[in-house]
């Protein structure tokens, strides 16, 4: 039990195992016979028996008050000598004096009590009736007893875990745009999975594990599943959160149960995603030890090692935070490959946008490389999401075919959050960012070593950003150097340059440019090494590599402070470029500020031309 097999027979039936029916109908046997025993009796009416001269004398005494006729008998209800009204039958003599007699003691006739159940009745109320409520109170229980504990009631210590098993993924290596070297390193695992002899055969064992690591969103799920695909087998699956259970060894009985399905149904391949949730570095005599977690590791290590990998059971794995896994996982014989999944690059992006633009009608003059230029550092998730919604919009505006325009439009929304045409802006407001976008763009333009600006908008977002400017490299850029740096820094302070030198004053809308200036300025003399001061010395080492670039800082608290006297002085020397810029081409700043008033929108285009007559 525990496998979910296309969804064919879901497993959470209470009774999936016949022994634990069993103790349980057993249970409610005895308990139904208890019930009859003791307490029905009770509720059941008595009738005494008794004689036909008691029966008179008591219609003399005027106890009696109704009488009925039973067949040959009489049922009587009558007080007895304590004063409760019981029943009583009694022979019926030929008496023809008895009505008159009954008559004259005020005696109504009728039904003493209620008609007599018939066997069949008898047995359906006191049998039938309690084992099927109890059949069903113990169905409900067992039930969100499950719920609860994500387990069986009937047998703990079995795990329930909803090991997700197809027998086909439905997806290729097709389906996987841009890993190329992935799926190079994939191709041997297919081909091994294909035909698990022709390795066994020569002596060659082939790695049980492979590890996936890389960013959120770039295909680690989508790559296992086309590995599964590919081969033809069974795709056991299961999230390391799933291990994690409320009761102590539950975890460890899921890793058993997963081996034994898997091993059972080799050759196949079971995936665990987000294996760092159990395979986190157990802590070197911590206090705060997860006993649960380390079980949980501990077993998933035992099973590796004991599984015989010539069968064909190959497990994938796929983790954002390889930094943060036990060693143990990832000594030879366990995962022992490692198989980085990185953020696609420009010809990636072009290659993911067109898998997913292959079941979407789109325009034919859409221009797939200049989507993937302006989408620099976007996943393959996101760019999945561009696609789509660019469908989306192409719906809402009516059209057939999805083109450039809507493309583009998405890219945006993805990046700044929807349009949010009705925002009440004020003018002076608009005119205040007018000046601050233009800035930026200037700023960038009058630098060589900058990328060329794409865009320009004061369209407020939904994301809250009031415009942005849009800068495309021409083609894709793997390293920046130290100029690069420093101009992205200046043309960063640009907007705010523009406020001040415009309007004597600032504004907060710069506080997103003002982050991004000082983080760069902050990489280039902790981490890149450009800066004369500190020279070619490792400041901050990166934490975190696929999950926001988390630093730690790695010096005496007295470099603590030269760094940022160091970055503040990178940051202020590039604002006052930027006021030298704009203060040069004040006219122009002008002009083109007055355009993107009118405009809302600009291209890089219409802004070159403005800038260059
Ligand atoms: P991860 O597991 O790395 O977080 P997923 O495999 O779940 O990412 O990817 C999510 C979705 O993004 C996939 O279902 C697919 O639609 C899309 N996607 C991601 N990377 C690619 C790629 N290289 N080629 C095609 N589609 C991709
Ligand atoms: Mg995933
Ligand atoms: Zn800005």
């Amino acid at each position: 039990m525990g496998v979910k097999n296309d969804g064919k027979k879901p497993d959470n039936e209470p009774f999936g195992n016949w022994k634990g029916l069993l103790y349980y109908a057993v249970l409610m046997l005895i308990i139904t016979m208890l019930l009859n025993g003791l307490l029905f009796p009770a509720m059941r009416q008595r009738v005494i028996e008794t004689g036909y001269n008691d029966f008179l004398s008591m219609i003399e005494a005027g106890k009696v008050r109704q009488v009925q006729r039973d067949q040959d008998q009489i049922l009587f209800l009558a007080e007895d000598a304590a004063g409760n009204r019981q029943v009583y039958r009694t022979g019926n003599w030929e008496d023809p004096e008895l009505t008159e007699r009954l008559y004259s003691a005020g005696v109504t006739f009728g039904k003493v009590i209620p008609q007599k159940e018939s066997a069949i009745m008898a047995f359906f109320t006191n049998w039938i009736l309690p084992i099927g409520v109890m059949l069903l109170l113990g169905n409900l229980l067992s039930r969100t007893l499950m719920k609860r504990m994500g387990g069986n009631a009937m047998t703990f210590g079995k795990s329930n875990a909803k090991i997700y098993a197809e027998n086909e993924t439905g997806k290729t290596f097709a389906d996987v745009a841009g890993q190329e070297e992935a799926k190079e390193a994939l191709v041997e695992i297919v081909d091994f999975l294909h035909d698990p002899n022709k390795y066994a055969d020569i002596g060659a064992s082939l790695p049980k594990g492979a590890l996936l690591v890389g960013p959120p969103g770039t295909g680690k799920t989508l790559l296992a599943r086309a590995v599964a695909g590919e081969a033809h087998v069974p795709f056991f699956s299961i999230s390391g959160s799933e291990f994690v259970e409320m009761f102590v060894g539950m975890g460890a009985a899921k890793v058993r149960d997963l081996f034994k399905q898997a091993t059972e149904k080799a050759p196949c391949i079971v995936f665990i995603d987000e294996i760092d949730t159990i395979g986190k570095k157990r802590d070197s005599g911590g206090i705060s030890g997860n006993d649960e977690r380390e079980q949980t590791l501990n077993q998933l290590l035992t099973e590796m090692d004991g599984f015989d990998g010539k069968k064909g059971v190959v497990i994938l794995a796929a983790t954002n935070r390889p930094e943060s896994l036990d060693q143990a996982l990832l000594r030879p014989g366990r995962f022992d490959r490692r198989i980085p999944v990185e953020l696609p690059d420009l010809k990636g992006r072009e290659a993911i946008l067109k898998v997913h633009a292959r079941n979407v009608r789109m325009d034919d003059t859409v221009d797939f490389n200049a989507v993937a230029r302006a989408t620099s550092g976007a996943s393959g998730a996101e760019l999945a999401n561009i696609i789509n919604e660019g469908a989306l919009r192409a719906v809402r505006m009516g059209r057939r075919v999805v083109c450039q325009e809507d493309l583009e439009e998405s890219v945006e929304t993805i990046i700044a959050g929807y349009q949010r045409k009705g925002a009440a802006v004020s003018e002076k407001e608009k005119r205040i960012v007018a000046y601050h976008e233009t800035g930026h763009a200037l700023v960038a333009a009058c630098q060589s070593n900058s990328a060329p600006v794409h865009k320009i908008t004061i369209i407020p977002r939904t994301s809250g950003a009031l415009g942005y400017t849009m800068q495309v490299e021409e083609g894709e850029r793997f390293l920046m150097s130290r100029e690069e740096a420093l101009n992205k820094i200046a043309t960063l302070t640009g907007g705010r340059a523009a406020e001040e030198f415009m309007f004597h004053s600032v504004t907060t809308g710069a506080s997103n440019d003002i982050e991004q200036a000082t983080k760069l300025a902050r990489a280039m003399v902790t981490r890149y090494g450009m800066s004369d001061q500190f020279g070619m010395v490792a400041l901050e080492t990166v934490t975190n590599q696929y999950l926001g670039q988390d630093t730690s800082l790695a010096c005496s608290p007295e470099t603590a402070k030269a760094i940022d006297d160091e970055v503040i002085r990178i940051v202020k020397e590039q604002h006052e470029k930027a006021i030298g810029i704009l203060k040069e081409n004040a006219a122009k700043l002008n002009e083109l500020s007055a355009y993107l008033l009118e405009k809302e929108t600009i291209t890089g285009d219409e802004f070159m031309e403005i800038l260059r007559r």
